[in-house]
């Protein structure tokens, strides 16, 4: 098959010709890249182009992509029978690796960060027999019914608020506010003592881009649901094993953790970490149900396993020294296009955004100039370096970028940049 011939048979069998709505290159312009093959830092199309892939498969990809290591674990796991619905040794190792790197008591493995979410928030509406749920404006955590207000990811991209499909008693039980204002969460507090049973929110907010945390925020979040009987849900979706091996350490006092992408190696993954008090409640322990055919599937866990024994602590700070090159880089080249365009990074997650400042909330991050971000895309693809394709998700670096991609990345983005911005 060819990208043309991919593209047209994806576009009679799947609506927008794709899986999930980001891939389409709605945002961006010009054709979706069918990536048929990864290797290390590069991911290929159907017609045989390299490129250097930033897109890192939104996140689970830190080792770079087809790591040896990784898929001969899973190829061991799968010539061992690929499900059983009975407990197995894997889960165990991975639960035990996990535990020991984040100091999470008790876990429960699921099959995406979606489900994690959903049932965190169940989880935290039976501990306090409360039903309102407060999330930040821009974040995203999955797409179940009650988490699709005012979300980030493609519901940015696609510059849709909410999504049609939610009835509006759901969509009601929770309140959305601001990122970064301390006082509108207060006031929300003040205002509904007692009704609130959990404030979500990412730990570091990467769905529209990057936004960086203030400290007063970060010590109110950890201080005003709590004292008003509410529980903190840190969504380490993205950040966790991300920034560090661990937990990202943004949110130490949060009472629930939801973990995904790398702990699952590739491979479709969810995770709820937190006290047994809390984790108790999920059946067959407690009254809250949740439960997976495919849960903690032993070629996923293997596939964890096995990039969890390559995240030693060297890998991190190699992992930062790459993206800090890759920052700095980026930055010289805004300077010297002299583009309206700035740079967040957080260890080896960035964002380049098209507006001279960085974002501090999704009001100010929706002003980006999306279609200089469109043309960036655009130039950069056509300079073999995929980005994500929407000014509202974040680059990930790889432990298999090294310098010269990294030196590629940044002379293509002094050209790009240009193009995105003629003077
Ligand atoms: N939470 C965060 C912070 C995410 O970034 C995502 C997905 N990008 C999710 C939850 C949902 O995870 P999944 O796509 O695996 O359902």
């Amino acid at each position: 098959m060819t990208n043309e011939s991919i593209r047209e048979a994806a576009a009679g069998l799947f609506p927008g010709g794709v899986n999930s709505p980001v891939r389409s290159y709605r945002s961006v312009g010009g054709d979706p890249v069918p990536v048929v093959r990864g290797a290390g830092p590069y991911v290929f199309d159907a017609d045989g182009a390299r490129y250097i892939d930033y897109v890192g498969g939104f996140g689970p990809a830190i080792l770079g992509h087809a790591r040896p290591e990784v898929t001969r674990a899973i190829a061991e796991a799968a010539a061992e029978g690929l499900t059983f619905g009975a407990l197995g040794p894997r889960e165990v190792e991975l639960a035990a690796a996990i535990r020991e790197a984040t100091g999470l008591e008790r876990l429960r493995f699921l099959n995406s960060g979606t489900e994690a979410t959903m049932t965190a928030i169940r989880i935290a509406r039976a501990a306090t027999g409360r039903d309102l749920v407060v999330k930040f404006d821009g974040c995203y955590h999955g797409h179940s019914d009650g988490l699709l207000v005012r979300a980030g990811s493609g519901v940015a991209t696609l510059g849709m608020s909410d999504s049609a499909g939610v009835p509006q008693a759901v969509a009601g039980l929770t309140a959305v506010l601001p990122y970064n204002d301390p006082a509108a969460l207060i006031r929300w507090f003040d205002a509904h003592p007692g009704d609130t049973a959990a404030v979500i929110v990412e730990s570091i907010p990467a769905n529209v881009g990057i936004l960086a945390p203030d400290p007063e925020f970060l010590q109110v979040l950890q201080a005003v649901p709590r004292a008003h009987g509410a529980l903190l849900i840190a969504d380490e979706i993205i950040t966790g094993f991300r920034l560090a091996r661990g937990l990202s350490g943004v949110l130490p006092a949060a009472d629930l953790v939801t973990l995904g992408k790398i702990i699952g190696g590739g491979l479709p993954i969810g995770a709820i970490g937190g006290p047994a008090h809390l984790l108790g409640l999920l059946a067959p322990e407690g009254p809250v149900y949740q439960a997976g055919t495919f849960s903690a599937n032993p070629a996923v866990m293997a596939a964890g396993l096995a990039t969890l024994q390559l995240l030693t602590p060297g890998a991190y700070q190699r992992l930062e020294q790459v993206a800090r090159h890759l920052e700095n880089g980026l930055r010289t080249a805004i300077r010297r296009a002299e583009v309206p365009a700035s740079v967040v990074r957080y260890g080896s997650m960035l964002s380049l955004f098209f507006r001279p400042e960085p974002p501090r909330d999704y009001a100010q991050a929706r002003e980006a100039d999306t279609a200089a971000f469109a043309r960036f895309h655009r130039a950069m693809r056509a300079r073999g370096v995929l980005i994500p394709p929407s000014q509202f998700e974040t680059w990930f670096v790889s432990l298999a970028h090294n310098e010269p991609e990294i030196d590629a990345t940044v002379r293509a983005a002094a050209e790009a940049l240009r193009e995105a911005c003629p003077a």
